[in-house]
C-alpha cells in the first residue's frame, strides 16, 4: 500500500503559492483573504486560525472578521457586502457551518463570484459543472492534486464518491467525471453500499462516520481518499472495529481525543493499493488550495493574464 501524503503535496502547493504571491507583490498586489466567522464552534475556530496562518505564511495578507453567535443575519451580509466593495480583498469566505440562525445559500449566493475562494457560489458551482470552472472547491480540488501527485490513473476507472454534500461530494463527482473517470455517488439512501464500493477503482469517502468504510467496501488494489474528520473523545463513540485500534487507544490515554477519518485505515490498508492517512491526508490539501484560489482571485481582479 502505498500512503498519500497530503501534508507533502500540499507543502509543494504552498511553495507554488509563495512565489505567485512574490510575483503579484512585484506587480503592487497583495492577495487578500478575508474570512467571515460567525460564533465560536471550536472546530470552525481552529480551522479559520489555520487558514489565515497559511495565508500569511506564503506571503499574502489575511484577516478574520467575527461576529457573535446571535448577530442577525443582516449582519452577516453586511459584511459580504462590504467585502465585495472593498477593492482590497480578492478573496471572501464564509465559514461554515454557520449558526441555524442564518441562511448559508443566502449567504454563499450574496458573495461576488470573482471573489468566491470556496466556489460554492452557484455561477461557480455552474461553471464547474459546464466544464469551465473558475473556482473549484478546496477539498475536492485538493483530492485531485493528491491524485495526480501519485498518478493514479482515472480516465476509464470507476470512481465511487460516498457522500453527496455541496461541498465536497458533488464538486468531487464533477471533477473526476472531468477527467473521463466513470462515477458513482452513494448517499445515505444507497443500497449495497459496500457492494458498490467494491467495484471502485477510487473510493472517495466523505461522509462523517468514524471508521465506516471497512475492508469489506474495498477493491484489492484500489486508492481510497478518507475525508472524514471525526473527532473522538472515548472509544464508546468509535465502532467495534475502531475500538481495537491500539493506535486509537493510545492517542485517547494520551490526549483525551483523537482525530478520525471515515475509513477505518488499520484494516483497509492491507487491502488497498494507495491510501490517505487522517489527520495528513486531505486536510492539509484543503487549505494550500484555497491560498492558490485566492492567488487566482488577486490575478482576476487585477486584470493580470
Ligand atoms: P455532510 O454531512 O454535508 O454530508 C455527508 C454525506 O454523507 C451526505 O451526502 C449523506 O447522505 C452521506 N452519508 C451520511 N451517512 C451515510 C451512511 N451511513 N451511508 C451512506 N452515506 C452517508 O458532510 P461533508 O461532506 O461536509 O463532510 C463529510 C466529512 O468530511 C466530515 O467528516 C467532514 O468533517 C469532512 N470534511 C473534511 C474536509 C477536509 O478538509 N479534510 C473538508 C470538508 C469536510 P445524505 O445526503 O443522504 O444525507
Amino acid at each position: 500500500m502505498i500512503l498519500l501524503d497530503g501534508a507533502a503535496v500540499a507543502q509543494r502547493i504552498r511553495e507554488r503559492v509563495r512565489g505567485e504571491a512574490a510575483d503579484l507583490a512585484r506587480r503592487g498586489v497583495t492577495p487578500f483573504l478575508r474570512v467571515l466567522l460567525v460564533g465560536e464552534n471550536p472546530a470552525s475556530m481552529s480551522y479559520v486560525s489555520s487558514k489565515t496562518r497559511s495565508a500569511e505564511e506564503a506571503g499574502m495578507a489575511a484577516e478574520t472578521v467575527r461576529l457573535p453567535a446571535d448577530a442577525p443575519p443582516e449582519a452577516l451580509l453586511a459584511e459580504v457586502s462590504r467585502a465585495n466593495a472593498d477593492p482590497a480583498v480578492h478573496g471572501i469566505l464564509v465559514q461554515l457551518p454557520l449558526p441555524k440562525s442564518h441562511d448559508s445559500a443566502r449567504v454563499l449566493d450574496a458573495i461576488d463570484p470573482k471573489k468566491d475562494v470556496d466556489g460554492f457560489h452557484p455561477e461557480n458551482v455552474g461553471r464547474l459543472q459546464q466544464g469551465r470552472p473558475r473556482f473549484v472547491p478546496c477539498t475536492p480540488a485538493g483530492i485531485v492534486e493528491l491524485i495526480d501527485a501519485y498518478e493514479v490513473p482515472l480516465a476509464g476507472r470507476r470512481a465511487v464518491v460516498l457522500g453527496r454534500s455541496d461541498i465536497v461530494g458533488k464538486p468531487m463527482a464533477a471533477l473526476l467525471l472531468a477527467r473521463d473517470a466513470t462515477v458513482t455517488v452513494c448517499h445515505s439512501k444507497t443500497r449495497d453500499l459496500a457492494a458498490l464500493c467494491r467495484e471502485a477503482d477510487l473510493l472517495v469517502a466523505a461522509i462523517g462516520r468514524p471508521g465506516f468504510v471497512t475492508r469489506d467496501f474495498v477493491r484489492e488494489g484500489a486508492a481510497v481518499v478518507d475525508v472524514g474528520i471525526n473527532r473522538l473523545t472515548s472509544l464508546e463513540e468509535a465502532p467495534d472495529g475502531l475500538r481495537r485500534s491500539e493506535r486509537l487507544q493510545r492517542i485517547l490515554v494520551e490526549k483525551g481525543r483523537a482525530l478520525v477519518g471515515d475509513v477505518d485505515f488499520d484494516d483497509v490498508a492491507p487491502v488497498a493499493g494507495y491510501l490517505t492517512p487522517v489527520p495528513g491526508g486531505v486536510g492539509p490539501l484543503t487549505v494550500a488550495v484555497l491560498l492558490s484560489n485566492t492567488i487566482k482571485a488577486a490575478t482576476l481582479l487585477a486584470d493580470i493574464n
